[in-house]
């Protein structure tokens, strides 16, 4: 028996949470029946360029509100609470340090992240340390780098839940398209800026849409 609980860290600025990563969060958990999703916020995400992050106080917060109602989903302070940027390879290697020995662990990213996977630090190691899930996103195609091809696995329009060997050694790529949402962070914080509110409030979760309104997030833009 060589089965362990599946848990799945999903790294991001999160500047806002929005209902796109959630929706990520609970249809892959049920895809590779995954008992905790640990959303990891970042410090600042080192290829976001070009406009302030907001205070990691407020986007923790705002992942709070959101995930408050749900078990499964949890925050980790990992990455806001070190001292200087942590990239993602030493996230991995961090949490294979504290959980690989019990779990079994799943990296997720959008389709958005996975094109642009060899410009990350370390990112060949990075692929091999945990699973990776690699989801859909509209305007996007699903293309990582050739050279990683072997470790792809191709889930796309499989029923749920996925079946995977329980005593696979290697770990893999998953490519899946249980979610097909165009909601981005950057439109969130246009619409906010815009004080378009009753739009907002579709995009986030009731409690994020009253943080964000009340505090005046995003008022400034900062954007380019
Ligand atoms: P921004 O608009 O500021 O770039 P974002 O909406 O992409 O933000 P992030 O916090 O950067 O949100 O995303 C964290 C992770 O979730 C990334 O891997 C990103 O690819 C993925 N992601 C975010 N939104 C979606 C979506 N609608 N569909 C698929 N993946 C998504």
């Amino acid at each position: 028996m060589c089965a362990k609980k599946r848990i799945a860290l999903y790294g991001g600025t999160f500047d806002p949470v929005h209902v796109g990563h959630l929706e990520i969060a609970r249809r892959v958990s049920e895809l590779f029946e995954i008992e905790r999703v640990l959303f990891i916020p970042a410090q600042t995400a080192p290829h976001k360029i070009g406009r302030l992050v907001t205070d990691p106080l407020h986007r923790f917060a705002m992942l709070v509100l959101a995930t408050q109602d749900d078990p499964k989903l949890k925050i980790s302070t990992f990455e806001i609470e070190a001292p200087d940027r942590r990239y993602t390879v030493d996230t991995l290697a961090h949490f294979v340090n504290v959980l690989g020995d019990s779990s079994e662990l799943f990296f997720i990213m959008g389709a958005d992240s996975w094109a642009e996977i060899s410009t990350w630090r370390d990112w060949q190691r990075l692929l091999t340390m945990v699973n990776h899930i690699v989801v859909t996103r509209p305007g996007y195609r699903v293309e990582g780098p050739p050279s990683m091809s072997d470790r792809v696995k191709d889930i796309r329009s499989q029923p749920i839940p996925a079946k995977l060997d329980d005593c696979r050694s290697d770990t893999s790529v998953f490519l899946t398209d249980v979610v097909m949402n165009d909601v981005s962070a950057t439109q969130i914080r246009s619409l906010a800026n815009q004080r378009r509110f009753e739009e907002l409030e579709k995009l986030v979760s009731t409690p994020v849409a009253q943080y964000i309104e009340k505090y005046g997030i995003y008022q400034e833009s900062n954007e380019d």
